[in-house]
């Protein structure tokens, strides 16, 4: 038995609701609904084949997008619980926070965004609004997933106010300067914590970041000294194993008391309150933050910009290039459901055509579709 939610807690009864009106389920929460939806959705599946950090092919143990989005929601039920929020909201929110991933991580994002530059630009997360609004075609009576106002709020983490303006509802809160619902700022955070601990992990396996180097990072040396001091014999991989799982309980701990505490001064008396209090009321205290920041900027320096790394980067950048430009100079070369649309289209529609089929694309998809282009 669950303790009631808490009055700022997002309440079904004060939802913003659906964009299209729908009657209630029997049995089913409309957050739980909202999360069901996501996990049946196509681009959920697609999830397992699309880089985190490293390529699919380069080995079976390392996080795929999909691995990270349940470690994400995972560690966002786990907060939203502990503080008496809907649970079943901060996990739709999590589960769905990637689904606008191009293949390729970083690298097929920031390249597809360049493809894009006199077109609008591309990006993930505004990606991941539209395919759950849009792009998934799932039911006869509307497009998209039809979602919950809360659950699209909390995808939309970040956005331009030129987007926003042509979003609507959920663009309000950035041209209004308005916060999200709490579920949401748990999620948006709890996604860097889960990346910050399994990219570590995932680093370390692939011989990219060594013992020596993460010592040096507060978070990791603290838990280092303290697990090395209680099992002076434990293996590298049980240590970090021991190690992660004390660091995620730390900044997990921290993250739950020190919104509480935020709660407790503030004082907001339900949904509304919270989105008009002017700053995140979710949040690290300034020393964890400190600490999980550091851990981060280490992270881009030793891991994302290794060298070792950077000649993927290269490769894929290329690809992705290489198919955006084969795609707008032949629409038939994509599946008809994207031909059919791009064909006559002035040419910014037919390039969110040819961006919206990219971004679908698995890693390897896009490396058999690459290939064909060749051949
Ligand atoms: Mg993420």
């Amino acid at each position: 038995m669950t303790a009631a939610l808490l009055p700022y807690a997002a309440h079904e009864s004060h939802s913003r609701g659906r964009r299209y009106a729908e009657p209630p389920s029997a049995y089913r929460g409309e957050y739980q609904r909202d999360r069901d939806r996501i996990i049946h959705s196509t681009a959920f599946r697609r999830l397992v084949y699309k880089t985190q950090v490293f390529v699919n092919h380069e080995g079976d143990l390392y996080r795929t997008r999909l691995t990270h989005s349940l470690e994400v929601s995972q560690i966002g039920r786990t907060v939203a619980l502990a503080l008496r929020l809907n649970e079943p909201l901060a996990e739709a929110i999590c589960l769905a926070h990637d689904l606008g991933h191009t293949p390729f991580g970083h690298a097929g994002q920031d390249t597809l965004n360049a493809c894009m530059r006199d077109y609008g630009g591309f990006e993930h997360n505004l990606q991941s609004l539209r395919v759950v609004d849009e792009l998934e075609a799932k039911y006869a009576d509307f497009p998209g997933l039809n979602l919950m106002f809360e659950t699209r709020e909390g995808i939309l983490k970040h956005c331009s106010a030129r987007n926003a303006r042509e979003l609507g509802d959920v663009g309000e809160r950035f041209l209004e300067r308005k916060q999200p619902g709490l579920e949401a700022q748990i999620a948006n955070i709890v996604d860097a914590i889960a990346y910050n601990n399994h990219d570590v992990d995932d680093g370390f396996r692939a011989g990219l970041l060594s013992l020596e180097q993460l010592r040096q990072q507060p978070l990791f040396g603290r838990q280092f000294e303290e697990v090395r001091s209680r099992y002076p014999t434990l293996d590298d991989r049980r240590l970090i194993y021991e190690i992660i799982r004390r660091m995620i309980g730390a900044v997990v701990g921290d993250l739950i008391e020190e919104t509480r505490r935020n709660l407790e001064r503030e004082a907001p008396d339900s949904i509304d309150a919270v989105r008009n209090a002017g700053k995140q009321l979710v949040s690290m205290s300034a020393a964890m933050y400190e600490q999980h920041q550091s851990l981060k900027k280490f992270l881009h320096k030793h891991l994302y910009s290794h060298e070792q790394k950077l000649e993927m980067t290269r490769k894929v950048q290329a690809m992705v290039e290489d198919l955006f430009v084969a795609y707008m100079g032949d629409v038939n070369l994509m599946p008809k459901e994207f031909s059919v649309a791009a064909r006559d289209a002035e040419k910014a529609c037919r390039a969110r055509v040819v961006a919206d089929y990219i971004a679908g694309m698995t890693d390897r998809y896009a490396i058999a579709a690459h290939e064909s282009l060749a051949g």
